[in-house]
């Protein structure tokens, strides 16, 4: 588990990782540890999809249209737990035209 959740964190293309195991073994806990071991990303700050500044076309529709310069932070890596039978459409986030 620990070479899985280092590699992914290395290579994020690796596409995530499925931890599976009895209940009380820290599996959530390793990953959330993960989380706070990685360094702070930029996004933009009140946005709730947490849009890449740089990345304009990969923004949601709310930060391609601000009329304003987008304001950035610092955020930390976020984790998800998503349900067994999630797609990779199902974590796509917002579509973009
Ligand atoms: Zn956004």
């Amino acid at each position: 588990m620990k070479k899985a959740l280092l590699l992914n964190a290395i290579n994020p293309r690796i596409g995530g990782v499925l931890i599976k195991g009895e209940k009380g073994t820290a599996k959530s806990t390793a990953a959330r540890v993960l989380a706070h071991l990685l360094p702070e990303r930029e996004v933009v700050e009140g946005c709730i999809f947490g849009c890449v500044p740089i990345d304009i076309k990969g923004q949601c529709l709310d930060c391609q249209k601000s009329d304003t310069a987008l304001k950035i932070k610092k955020a930390r890596m976020r984790v998800v737990e998503l349900p067994i039978s999630a797609t990779e459409d199902n974590r796509a986030g917002p579509l973009t035209l």
